[in-house]
């Protein structure tokens, strides 16, 4: 039987990233994506056919669902619960930046509540609900040691490195970062692992914004591996993390970001 994940914000980006990584390991995926149905249905097919030339056989499937809204946060679980039956991953991916980047001395407040609602208490509430699934799962299975379900979410650098023109973001992940050792402690005593993945600077749609910076920044020796990073190095750190290849680490940070956190003199 294939494990199954399920990673929101999948249509593109690290998200996408992600999927595809964990379809060519051969597992069975639910796609969240928030509008972009095309692109999500994209990514399914790349999966299935990544798993495909890899020797697997998975299913695929997508959810259209908001994870800053409750209603559809429900929804998305109720999905996965009547698709697959049980639930071996959860990927909180999805993530939004702010509209425009604006000095802290001038951000609005609509600004801060809209970035604070999808990229904190969005992932925390949508944890909440997978975390009593998981456990009925790790109930139901008994103590043999066959469901290890795992919780991994993406954070940021921006957890603690500090952004003036989008305060928001980073108090945001800040805030994200508590979520891991909450449910790491809560969640222990029934097996179920969770960690965090702190990406530095990936390639994506979110940074294409602000590429001539950061391409100025590496290469003036920002991070001591001197490149972009892709949604594949985020994929594979999350790929160690399914395959379980850290059972006795939980609450654990995972800095995928090139050596960024390195104080150096
Ligand atoms: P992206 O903008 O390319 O992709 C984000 C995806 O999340 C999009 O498909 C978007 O539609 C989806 N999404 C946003 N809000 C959503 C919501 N409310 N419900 C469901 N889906 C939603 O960005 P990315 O670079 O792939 O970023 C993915 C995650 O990684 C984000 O949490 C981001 O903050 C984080 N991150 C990115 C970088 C980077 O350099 N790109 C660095 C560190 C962390």
């Amino acid at each position: 039987m294939n494990a199954v994940a399920l990673i929101t914000g999948a249509s593109r980006g690290i998200g996408r990233g992600i999927a595809l990584e964990l379809a060519k390991i051969g597992c069975d995926l639910t796609i969240n994506f928030r509008s972009n149905e095309s692109a999500a249905q994209q990514t399914v097919q790349t999966c299935v056919a990544a798993a495909k030339a890899c020797g697997h056989s998975i299913r695929a499937e997508m959810f259209k669902a908001d994870i800053a809204q409750s209603e559809d946060r429900r929804k998305l679980i109720a999905f996965a619960k009547s698709t697959f039956g049980r639930l071996d991953i959860l990927v909180n991916n999805a993530g939004i930046a702010p509209e425009a980047r604006a000095d802290i001395l001038d951000a609005s407040e609509e600004s801060f509540d809209r970035v604070l609602n999808t990229n904190a208490k969005g992932p925390y509430f949508l944890t909440q609900l997978v975390a009593r699934w998981m456990i009925e799962q790790v109930n139901r299975a008994g103590d043999n040691g066959k469901a290890k379900p795992k919780i991994v979410t993406i954070s940021s650098i921006s957890a603690y490195t500090a952004s003036p023109n989008r305060g928001e973001y980073c108090v945001a992940k800040a805030a994200l970062s508590m979520l891991t050792p909450l449910f790491a402690a809560r969640l222990a005593e029934y097996g179920i692992n969770v960690y965090e993945i702190r990406p530095g600077i990936i390639d994506t749609d979110m940074t294409q914004a602000v590429k001539a910076k950061y391409d100025k920044l590496i290469h003036e020796g920002l991070t001591p591996i001197p490149r972009w990073g892709t949604p594949e190095d985020v994929g594979l750190a999350v790929v160690a993390i399914a395959r379980d290849f850290m059972p006795f680490s939980t609450g654990q940070i995972i800095d995928v970001d090139g050596g960024f956190h390195v104080r150096r003199l």
